[in-house]
């Protein structure tokens, strides 16, 4: 029988192909992983956890606004760009050290360097080549930026962080997760922010409630929202960087422009085609429910597989991987993974937390459904001075009252909504959202305690 250099080798060390060498590794698979940059992937080094960081950092300038009503006061403190990127650069090369500790404990061997496939037991990394019997792809993405004259002037999410000088003005191109959350954290930081989205709401896919609501509270904030408007050309001149809105839309200068159209799937350059794994038209490698790839030996996840592209859905995927490989861990019962009801949030300012149906996909799912809709001034605001308000929305399903959206915007709205998913996951129908107690007096108690149905919306 042929013998391989490795059980596994994974190839990539972000979220999804860590969680999947380390897991395999402590069940007695000999492991080896690959990784080109710093250990821990997108989410680690230019993704969730900087991006959070500076969200933080984004929150105390409310945070100081709003202390006045509660009796504090006193000249406002001033931000320094240099000392929050130094402290970020700081935790993340800590975070680094971490992933790479807990790979080298669990026996995993740690390849740096740029590795393709040769074929389906055969990965070359740099001048080195190894044998696994069965490889993991496990790449991630990378931002993707349409075609347009004066691209050299723009960046993508994977610069913000380190920009030298702190953009005081700056333009943001795109109506998803990343271009929110940044126009909302630049904005907090003190930056004079312009969000231009071709689309006429912003979070295509989201509840139509939340994608209005979430508008108004991030213009209320200080974001200039442009939306259905696109951008025409970009040139640099004396006073900045000058941005050309198509159809004499205008333009606008800035110090910065972000564009945040959307990530592809890292799939250039590793051989795959001609190892034989099949790409979508996307470029994403196609699997099947347990991972597999068109090549047999060769497994991928997380967001090279251009699923939903969450930290955690990649972690699970990596688990449910393992145990497909491997076998379940002693004593355990053999992992799924489900993509109903997976929640998640955008770190604007306020947040979003959703878990579930939206309305529209709702009621094409399930037929008729019930909303329940409230959007009120929380406590806080009642001496802040803010003119935030928060929405809480659920949708039930009338056939069996079982609760199949949950939306919130609002403080914390990750935090909140992550509890309630529980619940949704186990089937809660809304008879069990009302019999539920509420914690008195927080905005999540408002979940337990909506009783009056609204009147369906007319389609938008
Ligand atoms: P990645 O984490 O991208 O890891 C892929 C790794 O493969 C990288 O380290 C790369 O260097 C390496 N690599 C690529 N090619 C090769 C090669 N040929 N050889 C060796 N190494 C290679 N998700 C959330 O759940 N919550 C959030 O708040 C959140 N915020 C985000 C904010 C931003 C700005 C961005 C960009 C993403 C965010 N995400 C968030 C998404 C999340 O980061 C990704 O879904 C997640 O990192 C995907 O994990 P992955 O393992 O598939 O890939
Ligand atoms: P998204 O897919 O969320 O959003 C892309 C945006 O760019 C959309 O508004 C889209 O418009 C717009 N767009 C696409 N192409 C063009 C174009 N040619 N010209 C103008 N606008 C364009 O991608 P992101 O880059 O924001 O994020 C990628 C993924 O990363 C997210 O989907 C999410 O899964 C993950 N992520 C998760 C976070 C979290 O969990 N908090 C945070 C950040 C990222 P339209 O809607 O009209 O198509």
């Amino acid at each position: 029988m042929k013998t391989f250099d490795f059980d596994l080798f994974v190839i990539g060390g972000g979220s999804g192909g860590v969680r999947a060498a380390r897991m395999a590794a402590q069940r007695g698979a000999r492991v080896a992983i690959a990784e080109v940059a710093a250990m821990g992937g997108t989410c680690v080094n230019v993704g969730c956890i900087p991006k959070k960081l500076y969200s933080y950092a984004a929150h105390y300038a409310e945070s100081f606004e709003e202390s006045h009503g509660f009796g504090w006061s006193g000249t406002a403190p001033v931000f320094n760009w240099d000392v929050l990127r130094a402290n970020r650069a700081r935790e993340i090369t800590r975070l680094n050290g971490i992933y790479n500790q807990l790979l080298a404990n669990a026996g995993v061997t740690i390849i740096t360097g740029w590795a393709t496939l040769i074929d389906g037991h055969n990965v070359k990394v740099e001048e080195q080549t190894f044998s696994a019997k069965n490889i993991l792809v496990s790449t991630g993405g990378t931002p993707t930026v349409p075609a347009l004259e004066g691209r050299e002037y723009i960046v993508t999410s994977d610069q913000m962080f380190d920009l030298e000088p702190f953009p005081k003005r700056l333009l943001v191109v795109g109506g998803g997760y990343i271009a929110c959350e940044f126009a909302s954290i630049f904005n907090g930081l003190g930056a004079e922010v312009t969000q231009v989205h071709r689309g006429e709401k912003l979070l295509t896919g989201f509840d139509h409630d939340v994608r209005s609501f979430i508008a108004t509270e991030m213009e209320k904030t200080g974001v200039r929202l442009r939306l259905g408007a696109e951008v025409e050309a970009i040139s640099k001149t004396a006073a900045g960087l000058q941005v050309t809105l198509q159809a004499g839309a205008g333009q606008v200068t800035v110090d910065a422009v972000l564009y945040a159209t959307g990530r592809v799937p890292n799939t250039n350059g590793l051989g795959l085609e001609a190892a034989g794994v099949k790409l979508s038209h996307k470029g994403a490698i196609e699997v099947n429910s347990h991972y597999q790839s068109s090549l047999p030996s060769v497994y991928a996840l997380g967001d090279v597989t251009a699923r939903l592209q969450l930290t955690p859905v990649a972690l699970g995927e990596a688990m449910v991987l393992v145990d497909h490989l491997l076998g379940p861990a002693a004593g355990k019962k053999r992992r799924s993974m489900s993509y109903d009801f997976v929640p998640t949030a955008v770190f604007t300012h306020p947040n979003i937390g959703t878990v579930g149906y939206s309305e529209e996909e709702a009621r094409k799912v399930f037929g008729k459904v019930t909303v329940f809709r409230t959007d009120f001034k929380p406590l806080r605001h009642t001496l802040s001075g803010s003119t935030e308000r928060t929405l809480m929305k659920l949708l039930v399903e009338d056939a069996t009252d079982r609760v199949v959206g949950l939306h919130m915007v609002g403080p914390d709205a990750g935090e909140v909504v992550q509890g309630f998913a529980v619940a949704m996951k186990a089937g809660a129908t809304k008879a069990v959202f009302d019999s539920t107690i509420g914690i008195h007096p927080t905005l999540a108690e408002e979940f337990v305690t909506m009783r009056e149905p609204v009147t369906p919306f007319a389609s938008d």
